[in-house]
C-alpha cells in the first residue's frame, strides 16, 4: 500500500489549471465546424450528409446547431472546400439559442 502511495504521488500532477491556463487540443482533435460560403452555392449536401441534422440552409446562410452536433467530421469531407473542423472546443452557452451558430453569406 506504501509503495503504491509512493508511486501515485511520485507521478506529480498531471492535470492543469484550466481555465486559468490555457489548454492547447491534441492535434488530431477536431472543435467545432467553420464554414466559409465564399463560394457556396447552397446546394445542401451539408446538411443531408449531417448524420444529427446540425446543419440548415437559411435565408443568411447556413446555420449550425451545436446542440446536436457530434463533430464528427461529415460535413467537412463532403464539402472540404467550404467546411473544415475548427479547433475551438470552449462552446458553452447560456441557453440553447446560443448554441445556434449563422454563418452568413458575405
Ligand atoms: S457548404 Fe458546401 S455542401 Fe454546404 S451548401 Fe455550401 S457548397 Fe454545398
Ligand atoms: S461535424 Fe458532423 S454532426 Fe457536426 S455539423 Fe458536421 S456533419 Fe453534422
Amino acid at each position: 500500500m506504501l509503495e503504491l502511495l509512493r508511486r501515485v504521488l511520485g507521478k506529480g500532477c498531471r492535470t492543469i489549471r484550466y481555465p486559468h491556463e490555457a489548454f492547447m487540443p491534441p492535434s488530431a482533435s477536431m472543435g467545432r465546424p467553420e464554414v466559409d460560403l465564399d463560394g457556396c452555392d447552397m446546394c445542401g449536401r451539408c446538411a443531408s450528409a449531417c448524420p444529427s441534422s446540425s446543419l440548415t440552409l437559411i435565408d443568411e446562410g447556413i446555420q449550425l446547431d451545436l446542440s446536436s452536433c457530434i463533430f464528427c467530421g461529415e460535413c467537412a469531407r463532403i464539402c472540404p472546400d467550404h467546411i473544415t473542423m475548427g479547433k475551438e472546443f470552449e462552446l458553452a452557452a447560456k441557453s440553447r439559442d446560443g448554441l445556434k451558430v449563422v454563418f452568413a453569406r458575405g
